[in-house]
C-alpha cells in the first residue's frame, strides 16, 4: 500500500504520489513519462500532475508491482 509519509521528495505537490519503496522496475514512467520522472537511482516520482491523463495514471497506479503509486485524491 502506498504510504504518504514516505513520498519521494521530488513529487510535486498534489494528490499523487510515488513513496520510496519503487523497485525501479520503469513500468509508470513507461506508461506516462508527462506524469512520471526518474531519478538518478530510476526511482520515479510524480513530475507533473496532468488532469488529461488521469485515466493513464490511474492505469500505471494499478500496474505498479510493488504498490508504490499512490493518490491521496481518491
Ligand atoms: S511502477 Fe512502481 S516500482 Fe515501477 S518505477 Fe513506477 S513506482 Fe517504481
Amino acid at each position: 500500500m502506498p504510504d504518504p509519509s514516505r513520498r519521494h521528495p521530488r513529487n510535486a505537490p498534489g494528490p499523487w504520489f510515488v513513496d520510496l519503496t519503487c523497485v525501479s522496475c520503469d513500468t509508470c514512467t513507461d506508461i506516462s513519462p508527462e506524469i512520471f520522472g526518474r531519478d538518478e537511482a530510476r526511482k520515479a516520482y510524480v513530475r507533473a500532475h496532468v488532469p488529461a491523463e488521469f485515466d493513464l495514471f490511474r492505469f500505471a497506479l494499478e500496474s505498479c508491482p510493488v504498490e508504490a503509486v499512490g493518490d491521496e485524491g481518491g
